[in-house]
């Protein structure tokens, strides 16, 4: 698998310490309430199980699936539903917890649609942030690390569904897409 990466941009370490600092901010911000922890299928499942972990709140974990990327590296800008919340989330506190905001496409989508179930509030908490390639506005409310515009696996992102074991976020290798 290493060989797909051509360098090594965020290791384990330095994912680990700014979820607890991530951690420790969003559990002073939501003192005394009760969270509902929305996280996006595939890509932010494995930041969403470390950043729950630093949450030192009663929260429960929800889950959605939109269509993102497929095999490609280029964003569609068409977002669909493949699957929707378990939990009603109508005067809660919800948190959406999402790998990356590219283009703020899909992002948006979600925000606009979980605003229209009436949460008490709505957040965001983005494990990776690449301004430059933003074509939609988005608020991020907690952020990770702001990378520069280069495709990203591992730590749950994938390349055609794989490297997301990579324990670390790498650049993938250009000769992987680029033939
Ligand atoms: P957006 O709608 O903001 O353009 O894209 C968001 C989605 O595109 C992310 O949730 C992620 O699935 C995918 N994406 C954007 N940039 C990258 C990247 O550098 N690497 C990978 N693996 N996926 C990305």
């Amino acid at each position: 698998m290493m060989d797909k990466v051509d360098r090594i941009l965020i290791d384990e370490q330095k994912l680990m310490n700014r979820i607890e600092e991530l951690g420790k901010q969003i559990t002073e911000d939501y003192q005394g309430k009760e969270l509902v922890i929305i996280s996006i299928l595939k890509g932010a499942v494995i930041f969403a199980s470390d950043l729950v972990k630093a949450i030192k709140l009663p929260l429960v974990m929800d889950f959605m699936a939109v269509s993102s990327y497929g095999s490609s590296t280029k964003s569609s800008g068409v977002v669909r539903i493949l699957k929707d919340l378990d939990e009603e989330i109508e005067g809660r506190d919800v948190l959406i917890v999402e790998d990356i905001v590219d283009t703020g496409l899909t992002l948006n989508y979600l925000v606009e649609n979980l605003l229209s179930r009436k949460p008490a509030s709505l957040k965001i908490c983005c494990c990776l942030d690449k301004p430059s390639r933003r074509l939609v506005p988005v608020k991020v409310d907690y952020i990770g690390f702001s990378i520069p515009d280069e495709f990203v696996i591992g730590y749950g992102l994938d390349y055609a569904e794989k490297y997301r074991n990579l324990p670390f976020i790498g650049v993938l290798s250009k000769d992987v897409y680029k033939k």
